[in-house]
């Protein structure tokens, strides 16, 4: 009798501690939550205070319907909820081609469609400065944190700009390097640009470049863009408007889906380890995931020439918005 009654004590003393700990999970951390149901949308629209924005993506998330809502002046991503799309007031597709966002995406999605290197590759209009994009290509290798700490140890007003190009394959392989970023990030250290660089990056070293990376036969540009995106929502992480294409490599029809998509294709005029040398404007690409020792060397080199007129405020790193034309 004493047994069986101790029995039935600690057999609920289990299921509540069980219910407990399902019921702790969502609440302790939101950000981890399961992304579901997630597809591309669009819909411009007039939010309370008359801004344009459009939304771009729609999924669920905690049981809830959500949206990622493009500002087409910041050349931002930020979430929203249902109540705030619904209580927006739909807005003209031509409204939205004239705005900023709009126009240096028809720009940089215009014929004449190469092979490698489409998109932006420099600065559009002169600026005092250079853009800092790291690509995280899928590696065993960890994150090079030099890349990170020597660009936010430069002396530049922080948090210092740098666009991460991440794929899918890096991020389930290095969940403590990204998290150490996200640490970096809310330190104001930096200001990270979370920017699409496919979800498996397929490479083939022997494949001719029209067969090879996301022109490989038989794989699904949208999802392997979509797909990507939603990993970044999971872990709290919003991404931002660009796209790297993997090798640099696309073509016509992988920039009009692109378009559609409402990315704008980042290339890169100063490729360090190609022997690219950096000019005021230029896109500068590193690998920041261990594989291209070189182009990193390269890179501090680079800041340590630069650093005086970093902190003479001469020239600077800057994000990439500020790479587009303003009209
Ligand atoms: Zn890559």
């Amino acid at each position: 009798m004493r047994v069986s009654r101790d029995l039935r004590i600690r057999a609920w003393g289990a299921v509540l501690l069980a219910l407990a700990m399902v019921l702790a999970v969502p609440a302790a951390c939101p950000s981890a939550e399961g992304v579901s149901d997630y597809r591309a949308i669009f819909k411009p629209f007039h939010n309370d205070r008359g801004t344009l924005s459009a939304a771009i993506r729609q999924y669920v998330r905690g049981g809830q319907s959500r949206f990622l809502v493009l500002d087409p002046e910041r050349f931002e991503c930020a979430e929203a909820d249902a109540a705030a799309i619904q209580s927006g007031r739909p807005a003209s597709p031509e409204a939205w081609q004239e705005t900023p966002f709009a126009r240096a995406l028809a720009r940089q999605t215009a014929p004449p469609y190469p092979l490698q290197n489409d998109g932006l590759r420099k600065a559009e209009h002169p600026v005092r400065g250079y853009f800092l994009t790291a690509d995280l290509c899928p590696s065993k290798k960890p994150l090079d944190r030099r890349v990170v700490e020597q660009t936010a140890g430069l002396p530049l007003k922080p948090p210092v700009p740098i666009a991460l190009m991440v794929s899918g394959l890096w991020i389930q392989r290095h969940e403590e390097d990204l998290a150490w970023l996200k640490d970096q990030a809310a330190l104001g250290r930096l200001r990270i640009t979370w920017v699409n660089h496919s979800a498996t990056h397929a490479y083939d070293p022997a494949a001719p470049l029209e067969r090879n990376f996301l022109l490989k036969p038989g794989t699904d540009f949208t999802a392997e863009v979509l797909s990507l995106e939603r990993l970044l929502i999971e872990r709290g992480l919003l991404p931002a408007p660009f796209f790297r294409f993997p090798g640099l490599v696309s073509d016509r029809r992988l920039i009009e889906t692109l378009r559609g998509l409402n990315l704008i294709p980042i290339g890169s005029d100063a490729w360090l380890a190609k022997g690219e040398s950096p000019q005021p404007g230029s896109i500068i690409l590193v690998h920041g995931n261990g594989n291209e020792p070189e182009g990193i060397r390269l890179l501090m080199a680079f800041f340590d020439r630069q650093r005086s007129a970093f902190a003479l405020g001469d020239t600077a790193l800057l994000p990439l918005r500020e790479a587009f034309r303003q009209d």
